[in-house]
């Protein structure tokens, strides 16, 4: 092993073209990968860099900013445990407050030479001989790590919809996550096509200045009162002077959001109750029947993302708004075409159809231990242990890996989790710095085989269509239970779980079954 791994290595952001060899690449700057960094600085983890292809910090939350953007989990739940805000504006933030947030945890806690932006992820492959990971990056830019975090999101790849004619458009053509701060909606004539979490925040900013707002709905989703509000100064003010009571309504939060579990994710009697308030808030809000009609889901309550909105029935009953729901025939040089062979004169046409998701595969070539591919091992269906490490790929982990996204709470709760067993992992490496460590088959297989059998009698397979799943309908998104349980799990660092092999060459050649270090 190179001593190199071990010497304390400091980069200009521009000296990153090289082969020195550092301890740890962190791939993304979003929550998972700024998380990470902090939790590693504080606790004394210093060799290492983070890689982002953008130019700032932020992940999602920089690059979603389309009107209306913001979270639809309690602002108090959606931030660090560890570096809480009480200034909060919104019960639930608006993307720049969230987007300001993760600047501000990136100044405060000194990562600007840790971040070499601009580095895109183009590959990896780890060399077995030196037991390090090969990361080419676009531009072929290459660095040298012991070990790879890739905290990538998984939320950032624009999905297009397969329509005939999309590119014959004439107009102005944006997918809401490559939203043009310079657009202006006022006086045009829209059409958003999806009626998903982007879509309804998008349309009742929209709507509030378009000439006409043409909503092309595929599935109606379930949507819920968010009861948003500001947060008045006082209530900051308080948090700030006692912060033991800002923990307790981030406590309060997270019980709320767990409660619904019972229902949103188990398809039983309480989701037929959330269904139910869901209808209601329907009749209270839509006076219509016919659009109320259209607007009723006929499938189980979770099994797609349940969505929270305050605005977004009441933007869709003003006169400039229209909703259709015969489905889309095709789109031409100035409109969209409907079903119904209804043409829509448009000005600008706002894609809000999501992400591709990988459910499957990998989204850059990754290359482990005997040649291995993470795309084909992943062909069916991703899929990880502890949605972290994966066998065959040494000294790897994923924040936000397969199966640990969440339906109900705050996902940043599941990546403190993560944070908690990479610290664990990636400190066990550094006491054994000859040493790579390769998750056990078996165990990445029984953990897989559990987490699936769990997946029966969810929401998410009982019928509907969704980014959740993979298209044999194979769930590798979601976390099939409470949120609490990941958290208990993931406290938990098993070495047995992982062979340790020494970075000889003659080792290398050693059997699965020969454990080389207990
Ligand atoms: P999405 O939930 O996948 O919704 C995409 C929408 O586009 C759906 O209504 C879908 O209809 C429709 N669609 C897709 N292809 C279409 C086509 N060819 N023709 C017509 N309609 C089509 O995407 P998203 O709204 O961007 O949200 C993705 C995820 O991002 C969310 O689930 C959430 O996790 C996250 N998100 C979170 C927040 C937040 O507040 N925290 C905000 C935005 C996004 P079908 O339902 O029929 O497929």
């Amino acid at each position: 092993m190179n001593s190199a791994v071990d010497k304390k290595h400091t980069p200009p952001a521009e000296a990153v073209d090289n082969t020195d060899i550092i301890e740890t690449a962190i791939i993304g700057a979003g929550f998972g990968g700024i998380g990470l960094a902090i939790r590693m600085q504080q606790q004394g983890l210093q060799d290492f860099l983070i890689f982002e292809k953008a130019d700032d910090v932020g992940g999602v939350w920089r690059d979603n900013i389309y009107p209306g953007a913001a979270c639809d989990v309690p602002s108090h739940l959606y931030s660090f445990s560890f570096e809480p805000n009480p200034d909060w504006g919104r019960r639930f933030s608006p993307q720049q407050e969230i987007y300001s947030y993760l600047q501000y945890c990136t100044r405060k806690h000194n990562l600007k030479d840790k971040l070499c932006y601009g580095h895109e992820l183009n590959s990896m492959r780890f060399d077995e001989e030196r037991g390090l990971w090969i990361i080419e990056f676009t531009e072929g830019r290459r660095q040298l790590a012991r070990s790879v975090v890739m905290a990538i999101g998984a939320l950032n790849i624009p999905q297009y919809p397969n329509i005939k004619g999309l590119q014959d458009f004439k107009g102005r053509l944006m997918h809401t996550a490559e939203w043009d701060a310079e657009f202006k909606p006022n006086g045009k004539r829209i059409a958003v096509i999806g009626t998903g979490a982007s879509a309804i925040q998008a349309i009742p900013e929209l709507q509030k200045t378009a000439d006409s707002l043409a909503v092309f709905q595929r599935t109606p989703p379930w949507v819920m009162p968010k009861f948003d509000k500001k947060i008045k100064p006082s209530e900051a003010r308080r948090f700030r002077r006692f912060p033991f009571l800002q923990r307790l309504s981030r406590g309060v939060q997270y019980s709320i959001a767990e409660s619904v579990v019972l229902g949103f994710l188990w398809d039983s009697f309480l989701t037929r109750i959330f269904e139910k308030v869901g209808r209601s808030h329907l009749r209270k809000v839509i006076k219509d029947p016919v659009l109320r009609e259209k607007l009723t889901p006929s499938y189980s309550m979770g099994c797609k993302r349940v969505l929270l909105s305050d605005d977004y029935y009441p933007a869709l009953q003003k006169p400039n708004v229209s909703l259709i729901d015969s489905g889309i025939s095709h789109i031409d040089e100035t409109g969209v075409v409907d079903a119904n062979g209804q043409h829509h004169e448009l000005d600008a046409i706002v894609l809000a159809t999501g992400f591709k998701v990988p459910v499957a595969g990998s989204p850059m070539p990754v290359y482990g231990m005997a040649g291995r591919n993470l795309n084909d091992d992943w062909a069916e269906g991703s899929e990880a242990y502890k949605g972290m490490t994966v066998s065959g790929y040494p000294n790897m982990l994923y924040m936000m890996g397969p199966n640990t996204g969440p339906g109900n709470t705050s996902v940043i709760y599941y990546i403190e989790s993560q944070i908690h067993y990479a610290l664990k992992y990636l400190k066990r490496l550094r006491r054994q710095p000859e040493h790579y460590l390769d998750l056990r088959k078996d165990v990445q297989r029984r953990f897989n085989d559990d987490l699936q059998a769990k997946m029966e009698g969810t929401t998410w397979t009982s019928g509907c269509n969704s980014w959740y799943l993979t298209p044999s309908g194979k769930n590798t998104t979601l976390w099939p239970s409470f949120s609490w349980r990941y958290r208990l799990m993931t406290k938990k660092f098993t070495f047995a779980d992982y062979y340790a092999f020494k970075v000889e060459p003659d080792q290398l050649e050693t059997s699965d079954e020969q454990v080389l270090a207990s």
